[in-house]
């Protein structure tokens, strides 16, 4: 007698044939509700991730996409302007490295 074992399916198994068949794997629910009828179903949205870690299928999609809005030129073709007044943290950040540096060329 040949009795087979319950296969049981795990998480991971789920995940590697999602990522096979280029489907999201952190669809997001949603709560949809016909205006007509009344009824609600509950529908699984893409999440859309531009993240390879985070959704394999999402990204890979997207990655597409990006290229085939630059083949079609979907692109600027001039450098945006640059802000006139940049008050960025890591440009203070540099000059306050660049005191402590004088500083210690002046302890020397
Ligand atoms: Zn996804």
């Amino acid at each position: 007698m040949n009795r087979s074992v319950p296969l049981s399916i795990t998480t991971e198994m789920v995940r590697a044939l999602a990522v096979n068949e280029s489907v999201c794997v952190r669809p997001v629910l949603r709560r949809v509700t016909d205006r007509a009828t009344g009824v609600e179903t509950t529908v699984p949205i893409p999440c859309g991730s531009t993240r390879e870690s985070r959704c394999p299928s999402c990204a890979k999609k997207a990655r597409w996409l990006r290229m085939t809005q630059c083949a079609e030129g979907w692109h600027r073709d001039d450098e945006p302007q640059e802000p006139d007044d940049p008050c960025d943290e890591e440009t203070d950040q540099d000059n306050q490295d660049n005191d402590v540096d004088e500083e210690q060329r002046r302890v020397r």
